[in-house]
């Protein structure tokens, strides 16, 4: 890892379909944290694709902290992103947590998620790094920015050249929000690293009243992306509701990233 304080490495385009992240325009992905039931997903994806999300998320294989929490719908849940995402248009991005689902997350996603529990599984890291799909690698909650990119590294000798990295927070004394969202790894990203980056400023905060002005700040910071959380009975979630816009606050904020993003690449 070279260290170039200051100057800024060109940025490796990463593709899938009609989306380029990296490439100069703000990539969104949104959806709800969990694929739920395929009325609620198509209601998503509807929504956010309107407001002008290209990426569709959500996880079928969720990897939550207590074992008595929804899992996630396993391979039903993948048919069913795929379906949801090739009816309106939209890529997808969704989590693998096992060396075992690889193969079949890869068949039926655009984007392979490896979570900040994962970010050091090696043998994960391997395995996803011999695909040809693009891999988002998000930081683990107690990992370094050197940690992180020396995980990068793993996916990117195992031979997959497309990582994008996801800064989503990470565990400090801080209590008052539910991760430490470290926007100055943004930036430094950009120097140390000729990756996409995108923001999680769902995770990264865990409250919904968070969720805009840190994805306002995190265009500012030179985030090629955003990762959100967007469901349409937040309430009523499976998981992450208290961090998951509505599509009315998701449409909003579109606009106001839109205007940030404008106004940043008037400073160029
Ligand atoms: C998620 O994106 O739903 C998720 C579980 O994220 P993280 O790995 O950042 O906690
Ligand atoms: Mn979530």
């Amino acid at each position: 890892m070279s260290e170039q304080a200051g100057s800024l490495k060109p940025c490796r385009v990463v593709r899938t379909g009609p989306v380029s992240i990296g490439g100069g325009d703000l990539v969104v992905m949104a959806g709800p944290c969990a694929v739920e039931d395929e009325m609620t997903l198509w209601e998503a994806a509807h929504a956010v694709r309107a407001a002008g999300a290209v990426v569709l998320r959500g996880g079928a294989y969720k990897p939550r902290t207590s074992p008595k929490a929804f899992q996630g719908l396993g391979e039903p849940g993948l048919a069913m992103l795929k379906r949801v995402a090739v009816g309106t248009g939209l890529a997808t991005v969704t989590e693998v947590l096992d060396t075992r689902d690889v193969e079949r997350v890869a068949e039926h996603a655009d984007i392979l998620q490896i979570g900040s529990r994962n970010m050091q599984n090696t043998a994960l890291l391997k395995e996803v790094g011999r695909i040809k799909k693009p891999v988002l690698l998000k930081r683990g909650m107690s990992a370094t920015v050197e940690e992180w990119l020396l995980a990068a590294e793993y996916i990117l000798e195992a031979g997959n050249p497309d990582v994008i990295l996801c800064e989503r927070g990470i565990r400090t004394f801080e209590t008052a929000t539910r991760n430490t969202l470290d926007l100055s790894a943004v930036s430094l990203l950009k120097e140390l690293s000729g990756l996409p980056v995108v923001v999680d400023p769902s995770h990264g905060t865990g409250r919904r009243s968070l969720v805009a002005p840190m994805s306002r700040a995190a265009v500012a910071a030179g985030a090629d992306g955003l990762i959100i959380e967007v469901h349409p009975y937040p309430k009523a979630a499976a998981c992450d509701g208290p961090q998951s816009l509505t599509p009315e606050e998701f449409s909003r904020l579109m606009l106001q990233v839109r205007k940030i993003k404008e106004a940043m690449l008037l400073l160029k």
